[in-house]
């Protein structure tokens, strides 16, 4: 008698028809039901795993802002209406959990808008790590509306997700950070033109995510594909940071603000607008003139800015901050044996060159970087128990680097 064709006890495929079929002692495993367990297995644990991020501490906005004082320096009014937002943000989720019919808190999802390099990205990324919960940063320039070349809107939800090492209820309560928002918007202030892909689609796209829905997620990103199994995340209670330079916002500022202006009795208040940094007056419909639509805009309630870094301020930054990179390298002589010096003047030396390559606060480390490098490979192997960096000795080194090396740093 011929014996009989094995099969996969779970879904019933013959030998034939699978990779490999496992066999046990009274039942039959084919590779397609294994890797389908092992999805379940990992998502089922991923929601009961008691997770690290399981503690949200609900710190007072005092609070908040002190811990952004230790690695921001300036930008006080941002990181004051951010204390504010994220506080606020998390009474929220509190209160929702406990009073259903009471007055609704609305979701206080941010835009930040200055300059790239004022530290937008360091803002939200110290606000994540203060909470401990997960965070990801996203680019929306590579976005694009389903259909099109680039990555859907989900993909954002995807890092998220991998952030918080695929534990959903973490990923649902953290922080979304993302970058060039300003890249998406409209390009024309006529709404009726032709559809613009790259901008309005997107913004659609995105208003889902940041009003709080369930949105099916790819767990590794890409494209969605009808056969690929989705990871659901409620976006309810995910705190979405935005952030753009929104080049040429300044002008629309002006223009409200001139428009505004009319038909006021002139008040005193009014005369000390300050020209050089606008930005400090923005307001939500300077957004939407840019090119943002208003529906995108209104789930972005909370709207600040940052200033532009002077020189005082980048001198703070190489010495003020908790992981200051000069704190840094001294750390890294330090585990040489070597004491690392560096004279007052170097430190003003640096701001200057980082001010005349155009190069921001970025171009701090770069440089510093530059100064340093010979003196990192030669010491170690040398009985210098001191190091002292002059302006001499830092002229010298920068002089070898061009600027267009220092940029790409
Ligand atoms: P943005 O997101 O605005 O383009 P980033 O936050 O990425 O800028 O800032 C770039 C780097 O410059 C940061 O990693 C940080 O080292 C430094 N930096 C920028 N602004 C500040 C600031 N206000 N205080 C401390 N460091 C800053």
């Amino acid at each position: 008698m011929a014996k009989k064709l094995e099969k996969c006890s779970f879904c019933g495929r013959d030998r034939n028809d699978v990779e490999t079929l496992i066999t046990g002692v009274d039942a039959h495993i084919c590779n397609y039901c294994v890797e389908q367990a092992k999805a379940i297995i990992d998502e089922d644990l991923g929601s009961r795993r008691s997770s690290k991020y399981s503690e949200i501490h609900l710190l007072k906005p005092v609070e908040i802002k002190a811990y952004l004082d230790q690695y921001v320096i300036g930008q006080e009014d941002a990181k004051k209406v951010l204390s504010v937002a994220v506080y606020n943000h998390f009474k929220r989720i509190a209160q929702k959990s406990k009073d259903a019919d009471e007055v609704e808190i609305e979701k206080s999802n941010i835009i930040l808008v200055g300059e790239t390099g004022t530290g937008k990205t360091l803002l939200a990324r110290t606000i994540a790590k203060l909470l401990h919960v997960p965070f990801c940063i996203a680019d929306a320039t590579v976005l694009t509306e389903a259909g099109y070349v680039g990555e859907d809107v989900e993909s954002i939800l995807t890092r998220l997700l991998q952030a918080a090492d695929y534990d959903v209820a973490a990923a649902e309560h953290g922080i979304v950070f993302i970058d060039e928002i300003d890249k998406i918007a409209r390009k024309s202030d006529n709404p009726s033109i032709t559809r613009d892909v790259s901008g309005e689609g997107v913004q659609q796209a995105m208003l889902k995510l940041l009003e709080g829905a369930v949105v099916n997620v790819p767990p590794q990103g890409g494209r969605k594909h009808p056969e690929q199994r989705m990871i659901q995340i409620n976006t309810q209670n995910i705190l979405f940071i935005t952030g753009g330079a929104f080049d040429g916002i300044e002008k629309k500022i002006a223009n409200r603000m001139a428009t505004n202006m009319i038909g006021y009795a002139i008040d005193k208040k009014r005369e000390t607008v300050d020209r050089n940094n606008l930005l400090q007056y923005i307001a939500p419909q300077d957004l939407k003139s840019f090119g943002l639509i208003p529906e995108l805009v209104g789930r972005l309630p909370v709207v600040t800015y940052l200033n532009p870094l002077d020189p005082s301020v980048l001198r703070r930054i190489l010495t003020e901050p908790k992981n200051a990179l000069t704190k840094q390298y001294t750390k890294l002589f330090e585990i040489d044996g070597i004491k690392l010096e560096i004279e007052d003047d170097v430190y003003e030396y640096i701001v200057q060159k980082a001010v005349e390559f155009k190069l921001g606060a970025r171009g701090l480390r770069s440089i510093l970087e530059a100064i340093m490098t010979d003196a990192m490979f030669d010491l170690p192997s040398s009985n210098t128990k001191r190091f002292v960096v002059t302006k001499k000795y830092a002229e010298e080194k920068l002089s070898k680097t061009s600027a267009i090396h220092l940029k790409v740093a």
